[in-house]
């Protein structure tokens, strides 16, 4: 992409409505703009790194064996009143009527309509396992929308529910969950530590929230320091391997770790103290096993091998895309701007010409805009009539891993500069050798 015919509105002042980093970030960076509380727009650079989690997501639930649908926005109250739970959620339920009178809401969640559409068409235990999953748009009322996308009204979330025979057979499907998810945040270059939790209105015993340490999180956590030494790493798991998921769960679960709501203090007290953390959090994904709760309420069967009807056993599953797009801003800036991780970056490489307008700065630029692009790479060449401070300014705010300078001083030479945003360190390499040196 060629800066000159991008649309990167980025601000020179700091928002005053902006209480956190990623928040004033995001707006200077312009990523979103406010389009009323809580409900953001996605501007070109914004919309990029939505969409690279947006995938990243999307091939780690598919990895695991889940099957992507997509239902919609609007729902119907009359499945909300089978669960019961259109009186009971509250309002943060955003409720509408429709020409006719018919009571519709705009889904914060989607265990009623995914119950709908299995029962429609699933009848046998034999087309069980089944995980189906969306990422949809869903809408909470939130009494204090802030923090930008962190805490929105309207905002993205990957919902999937696993269907099961058994209890034993949904406990793997939350485990084979608990696995995808250290895998899907680690690729993103986040540390989620999974916490016991509590499970609020979407029901059931056994819940655990992933949570990114960050001083400006909403959670109060307590944790064992050796947690954060785990890594997923680049393991090969058989998701459908009950041992292998066990034991995962078990390495990254069997310290302590929760939430304020499940936090003992009589267990923590007995981690060495030297060990002992209370710190902040960021959710940014939450896993549950509920049982038949949903399955009873609305019918939901399946003939057993025994030939007797039995209520599926289900859990759902969230990740909080459109958070974590702050989330990942919390955990990687400096002063000058955003540092993004290579994965989720909206473009990898950034080109700066320090004298646009110097024909043989103009034919570097473009032969390496070419070269790189044509590898594979997302590049952003600020070709624009600006001063190179100013350039180099709007680089540093929107993060991207690598930099190329490109100027007639060092083309003389032979050379342009490759520059890592993360540690500022920076190498002369002659142009032909760059695109293998980012390879
Ligand atoms: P919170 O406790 O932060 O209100 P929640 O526990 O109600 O979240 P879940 O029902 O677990 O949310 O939703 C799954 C994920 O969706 C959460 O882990 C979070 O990352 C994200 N999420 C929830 N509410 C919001 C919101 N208002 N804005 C942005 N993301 C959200
Ligand atoms: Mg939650």
């Amino acid at each position: 992409m060629r800066l000159s015919r991008y649309f990167l509105p980025v601000l020179k002042e700091t928002p005053a409505e902006a209480q956190i980093a990623s928040h004033r970030l995001m707006l200077r960076a312009g990523m979103i703009k406010q389009a009323s509380a809580g409900i953001y727009s996605w501007l070109p650079l914004g919309y990029r790194v939505l969409r690279n989690i947006e995938r990243i997501v999307h091939e780690e639930q598919q990895r695991a064996g889940h099957i992507p649908v997509l239902m919609p926005t609007l729902q119907s109250a009359d499945l909300w009143r089978e669960s019961g739970r259109y009186d009971a959620y509250g309002p943060e339920m955003l409720r509408i009527r429709d020409r006719h009178d018919r009571d519709m809401l705009y889904g914060p969640t989607n265990e009623e309509m995914i119950t709908d559409i299995f029962r429609s068409h699933v009848s046998s235990y034999k087309d069980l396992p089944m995980t189906l999953y969306h990422i949809q748009w869903k809408f909470r009322d939130e009494a204090r929308p802030r923090f930008g996308v962190m805490r929105g009204r309207e905002f993205l979330m990957k919902d999937g529910y696993n269907f099961d025979l058994t209890k034993e057979d949904a406990l793997h499907a939350y485990n084979r969950h608990l696995v995808s998810y250290l895998r899907t945040y680690e690729r993103m270059g986040l540390q989620a530590i999974p916490m016991r939790a509590d499970s609020g209105p979407i029901g059931g015993d056994d819940t655990h929230e992933f949570l990114v340490l960050a001083e400006t999180g909403e959670s109060e956590v307590f944790y064992d320091s050796e947690i954060t030494d785990l890594k997923f790493g680049d393991r090969e798991i058989d998701y459908d391997s009950v041992q292998q998921c066990q034991s995962v769960l078990e390495e990254f679960t069997s310290r302590y770790a929760r939430t304020d709501e499940t936090h003992d203090p009589a267990i923590f007290d007995q981690i060495p103290e030297d060990r002992r953390r209370v710190a902040r959090g960021i959710e940014v994904g939450q896993i549950f096993y509920f049982g038949t709760k949903y399955s009873e309420a609305m019918g939901a069967t399946v003939q057993g091998p025994d030939g007797k009807a039995t209520p599926v056993h289900m859990g759902s599953h969230g990740i909080g895309v459109s958070r974590l797009v702050g989330a990942l801003i919390e955990a990687n800036h400096d002063d000058k701007g955003i540092v993004w991780p290579w994965e989720v970056a909206p473009f990898q490489v950034g080109i700066v010409n320090v004298k646009q307008g110097d024909a043989t700065a103009d034919a570097a630029c473009d032969a390496l805009y070419k070269e790189l692009t044509a590898a594979g790479l997302d590049v952003l060449y600020d070709d624009r009539e600006e001063r190179a401070g100013a350039k180099f300014a709007t680089m540093d705010l929107i993060g991207l891993p690598k930099r190329i300078t490109v100027g007639p001083r060092g083309l003389e030479k032979g050379v342009v500069e490759l520059t890592d945003r993360r540690t500022g360190e920076s190498e002369e390499i002659k142009p032909e050798l760059v695109a293998a040196a980012l390879a």
